[in-house]
Order: C-alpha cells, then sequence, then structure tokens
C-alpha cells in the first residue's frame, strides 16, 4: 500500500518497466529502478525526483495508451514529484501552499510588491521617491542599504532554513545517510550532471515536449535559467564584497563586475524562464501534471518578473522612475525569496540529492565484490540487473 493513488500507479509502471527495461539506455531512473525489486513510498519520491522529464520513455514505449498497459511514465512520475514537494515541505504546516501554488504564489507576490511600493511610498518623501537619484548610494536614499541587508538577509536564510528541513525529511524517506552527502565522488558526479542537464536529453537525441521530434530547446532554457540564476547570485555576492570591504556604494558603473554579472544572468533569466513558459503552454498533455501546471508557471513567472524588474532598474536607475523600478524589484525579489521552500524551486534540491544517490549506487554496482555494494547502502545490487 502506498500513501498516494499516484505512489500506487508509479509501482504498478516501475513493476511493469522492470519486466520490459527497453528505455534503460535513456536516462538514470530506469537504472535506478532495475537495482530494486519492489519500491517504498522513498524509492518511488527518489525515482521520481530522478525524472527530468524529457518525454522520451512515452514516445518510445510500445505499451503507452492506448495500449491497456496504459504505460506513461513521465506524467506518473511528474504527479508523484509534484506531491512530493508537499510532503517535505517544512514547517508542515505550510504544505496546504502546494494545494494551490499558483494562486498562492501570485497573492504572496502581489502582496510583497504592494507592500514595497506603498511601504517606500509612506516613508519617503515624494520629491526622493521620484526623483532622480544618482552617484553612489543613490538605491539607498529610497530605502537604506541597513533595512535592506536585514530584510533581505532574514528572508534569504529563512528560505535556505527550511529548504534544508525539507532536504532532510527527502534524505531521511528514500533511505539515505549522511555519510553519501560526504562522499565527495558522488557529490562530484552528481554536480557535473547538474550543471550539464545530463537526463534532459532524452537518451541522446534531445527533449519531446510538443511532439515526437526530440529538440534541445527545454534544455537550453533550462541552462539560460540556471545559469542566469547563479550569475545574478554571483553579481549580488560581489556587490556586497565591494560594499563591505571596498567600502564602494551601488550603484556601479556598467562595465563594473557587478553590473556585468547581474546584465548577463538577468538576460538569461529573461529568456530561460519565457522560452520554459512556452514550452509549458506548448507541452503535449499526455506528458504533464496538470495539478503541478500552476506550480511550474507561477515559479517560472516569478524568476521572469524578478530579472526583468532588475534589467529595467539597470537600464532606468538615472531616471525619475528609478524609485518606482526600485520598488518593485525589491517586492517580486522579496516574494521570490520567502516563497522559495514553497514553489517549484524546490525540485532542483531535490533532483541533486535523487543525483548524488544515482551516482553513489551507481558506483557501487561497479564495485569487484557484491560486500563493497552492500556497505555502500545499494539494494539489490547485482542483482537487479
Ligand atoms: S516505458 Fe514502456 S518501453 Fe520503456 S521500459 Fe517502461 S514499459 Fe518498457
Ligand atoms: S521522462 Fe525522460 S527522464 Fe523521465 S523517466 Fe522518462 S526517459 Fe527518464
Amino acid at each position: 500500500m502506498h500513501a498516494t493513488k499516484a505512489l500506487e500507479e508509479a509501482d504498478r509502471l516501475m513493476t511493469v518497466c522492470n519486466s520490459c527495461r527497453y528505455c534503460e539506455g535513456l536516462c538514470a531512473v530506469f537504472p535506478a529502478m532495475e537495482m530494486r525489486r519492489a519500491f517504498t513510498d522513498g524509492d518511488l519520491n527518489y525515482l521520481a525526483n530522478l525524472c527530468h522529464s524529457c518525454g522520451a520513455c512515452y514516445t518510445d514505449c510500445q505499451f503507452s495508451p492506448p495500449h491497456e498497459f496504459n504505460v506513461n511514465v513521465p506524467q506518473t512520475l511528474a504527479k508523484v514529484r509534484n506531491d512530493s514537494y508537499k510532503f517535505y515541505v517544512w514547517p508542515r504546516a505550510l504544505a496546504p501552499i502546494f494545494e494551490r501554488n499558483g494562486l498562492a504564489i501570485s497573492l504572496i507576490a502581489a502582496l510583497s510588491v504592494g507592500l514595497f511600493f506603498f511601504g517606500l511610498m509612506a516613508i519617503n518623501d515624494p520629491a526622493v521617491m521620484f526623483g532622480v537619484q544618482t552617484g553612489p548610494g543613490a538605491f539607498y536614499r529610497i530605502m537604506s542599504h541597513n533595512a535592506m541587508a536585514g530584510v533581505f538577509g532574514a528572508a534569504f536564510f529563512y528560505a535556505i532554513a527550511a529548504m534544508i528541513m525539507g532536504f532532510r525529511m527527502f534524505w531521511r524517506d528514500i533511505g539515505e545517510t549522511r555519510e553519501t552527502l560526504t562522499n565527495s565522488v558522488s557529490v562530484w558526479q552528481a554536480m557535473k550532471d547538474t550543471m550539464a542537464l545530463r537526463y534532459l536529453d532524452g537518451g541522446g537525441p534531445g527533449c519531446f515536449n510538443e511532439d515526437d521530434r526530440p529538440t534541445d530547446r527545454r534544455r537550453l532554457y533550462h541552462h539560460l535559467t540556471f545559469y542566469g540564476f547563479f550569475l545574478c547570485l554571483a553579481a549580488t555576492s560581489t556587490a556586497t564584497l565591494y560594499h563591505y570591504l571596498l567600502g564602494m556604494q551601488a550603484p556601479y558603473p556598467w562595465y563594473d563586475l557587478p553590473v556585468v554579472l547581474g546584465t548577463l544572468g538577468g538576460i538569461g533569466l529573461v529568456i530561460g524562464p519565457a522560452g520554459l513558459m512556452w514550452a509549458k503552454v506548448k507541452r503535449d498533455p499526455a506528458l504533464r501534471d496538470e495539478n503541478g501546471r500552476s506550480m511550474e508557471m507561477a515559479f517560472t513567472a516569478m524568476l521572469f518578473l524578478v530579472s526583468l524588474t532588475g534589467l529595467l532598474l539597470l537600464v532606468l536607475r538615472a531616471t525619475p522612475a528609478m524609485g518606482t523600478v526600485l520598488a518593485l524589484h525589491m517586492g517580486f525579489v522579496f516574494g521570490f525569496f520567502i516563497t522559495m521552500p514553497y514553489s517549484k524551486f524546490v525540485h532542483g534540491i531535490y533532483r541533486f540529492g535523487a543525483l548524488i544517490r544515482y551516482a553513489k549506487e551507481r558506483r557501487a554496482l561497479h564495485e569487484p565484490t557484491p560486500s563493497k555494494a552492500r556497505a555502500l547502502g545499494v539494494p539489490d545490487a547485482k542483482a537487479g540487473i
């Protein structure tokens, strides 16, 4: 017995696939499945988070609908994966946010933007809020640096703490130990697989999205989003070092490192999410989990708006619109930070964890003796292949 219908269905499909094994070269899910004879809820959540939703195993499957076996692995694992975010959320009381996630994220974003806009209007003289501010410290005439650091630092660290707690629950549920996280070989392999989005290529030809013609577009948009996000993070970290170590206050000239990193990251984080939203609209309904659609759209739209307002701020920072755009940008960034543990953002964390586990299991399979494999805690190693 499993906790949900989606887990029941995933168990049924994994049992069918374990007899067939036609798709074992497509991604990490099938080799990981083959290491098991039976599937606990934790195993299925692990496999679901290992799946990159490339769609290849649906297109290639001889048992997909209208066949009576009704095998649809991408859709079923998407359902399990989306449910898993709710199971592992911290604190548990906030799990209902995942029920109507699109609405919840949109409301929080709107509230956050409204709070920053009207709050800054209330505390600032209109001549300051809607005047032209230039030179070092221009942004801090609208909101002091200490207030910004306090508000955004608190939101960011809360989000990190909540995601660590969620990850702990995921890690325990899939039966993993702390030692696996300290295994540098497995972690390094997972990092390489993540950075290359290795399993989003449908086993080589590309991802299946709207039809049975594979392309690399979804992988490209994911890459732009992923690297755009990290470039923006690097821009913020560099600006913090400039402020505290060099005593240099923002805004910085266009050629300075924080601006260059932020501009490149912002462009990636506009094109990537826009492409992903387009791909989601076009996606074959057979491949998607309808219940998770609003969550995916809300998260991607949030990323898009954070970066769009960031780029607008760069363009308009020396005009009377700076105060308004700064309030909008900070509103979206704050909304993004506090919803990180309660949005699709968590998929990256659980997937990375699943890739670490898979790297460990794969190495164990190539160990010369079963005892070594057992020592690594791999179930049914060797016996399953
Ligand atoms: S998805 Fe279909 S073809 Fe692929 S392993 Fe499962 S049953 Fe076989
Ligand atoms: S959708 Fe792609 S990544 Fe997911 S199980 Fe199928 S082949 Fe693997």
